[in-house]
């Protein structure tokens, strides 16, 4: 009788938090989130610059953990092949696992200023909010994950031995193409990939965004894409990971358009299992790739904010969940890439993710 009326009572809770408006059903409601302008302004300026070398990158997380006083949390998920730390920086304590991945490919360095900047603004204020969210959700973020690409200004990692395919000989390997979660770890010839499957397997992340940079292409409407991003699309993700990941690049569609003003499509990518967006949504995250245009030194910036958005946006959905209230259809509403920039410089090797 008891446990009967507790269950009518719930059910009448449960339609009632349903029935409520948008913000205002769950309890203890979510202290007033601050604007991601706010979050940003209150970053220093010159904290790191738009295209750090691994000792910027070393130097200004340092900073960033001073300043948050143990609340960003510096590591190494492993040792690149040249022996550079392979820096990973924690935010929060929070049981929703997230992992953001920056600048797999040397040459694509845009999503690491962001990363360092979204730390700041995560890890060093203290306010009711920042607590909030670092109660929620825990966030990983390998920054720079191929350190002696950045060096070279290259896509592929430091391996004069490489061989086989996703190599480029005398040169090295192309990471993302080597997070296949078939091959057994210990097979992987390449050690960044190596870092951030062992991490994936060390803590199950609920999310992972991987940060790109693509060419410069037109929107089917006729102005200029500024971001491009994908889900995995590999037969041999599940429905329920996929279904999230879309859920997920919705809602970073949503903020990247509304919030930073970027104009954004969908990315062209493959079904290749090695690829990261693919191999982590095979292994049940919410996966995704984000891809920023290489526009002109004038906006580099404005890229930069769109990553950070990108950041904020995913941690604030998934701390509050309304991520996974999100209508994952919607993507099919995100524009294909249009075709390439007439006049811009011919496509890079970055065009391949
Ligand atoms: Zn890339």
């Amino acid at each position: 009788m008891k446990s009967r009326l507790f269950a009518v009572a719930g059910a009448v809770l449960l339609a009632a938090a349903f029935a409520a408006p948008p913000g205002a059903a769950a309890a203890p409601a979510a202290p007033q989130a601050p604007s991601t302008a706010r979050l940003a302004a209150g970053v220093p300026a010159g904290l790191i610059p738009d295209r750090p070398t691994p000792e910027d990158v070393g130097r200004a997380l340092a900073r960033v953990a001073r300043a948050g006083d143990g609340r960003v949390r510096l590591g190494v998920a492993g040792r690149s092949n040249e022996h550079r730390p392979l820096r990973l920086a924690t935010v929060g304590t929070g049981p929703a696992r997230l992992l953001y991945v920056t600048q797999q490919h040397g040459d694509e360095p845009l999503g690491t200023p962001a990363a360092v900047r979204a730390l700041w603004a995560l890890g060093v204020p203290d306010t009711a909010w920042h607590r909030w969210l670092r109660s929620r959700v825990t966030i990983d973020i390998v920054v720079q994950a191929n350190p002696d690409g950045a060096v070279r200004n290259q896509r592929y990692n430091h391996d004069p031995g490489a061989t086989g395919e996703y190599s480029e000989p005398g040169v090295g390997y192309d990471i993302n193409r080597f997070h296949n979660p078939l091959t057994p770890i210990e097979d992987n010839p390449v050690p960044e990939a190596r870092a951030i499957l062992r991490r994936w397997h060390a803590t199950h992340p609920q999310i992972v965004v991987d940060y790109h940079m693509q060419g410069r292409y037109m929107q089917p409407d006729g102005r200029e894409t500024t971001a491009s991003i994908l889900w995995p699309t590999s037969a041999l993700a599940g429905d329920a990971a996929v279904t999230r990941s879309r859920q997920l690049a919705v809602r970073n569609h949503d903020a990247m358009t509304y919030v930073a003003g970027a104009n954004v499509s969908r990315y062209p990518g493959g079904d290749y299992e090695g690829i990261a967006r693919n191999a982590y949504g095979i292994l049940g995250s919410a996966s995704m790739l984000v891809e920023l245009s290489a526009l002109p030194e004038e906006q580099v910036d404005f890229q930069i904010r769109t990553a950070f958005v990108s950041m904020i946006a995913t941690a604030q959905g998934a701390a509050d969940r309304t991520i996974w209230r999100t209508d994952p259809e919607r993507a099919d509403s995100i524009p294909e890439r249009g075709p390439a920039l007439p006049g811009a410089s011919t496509l890079r090797r970055a065009d391949a993710a």
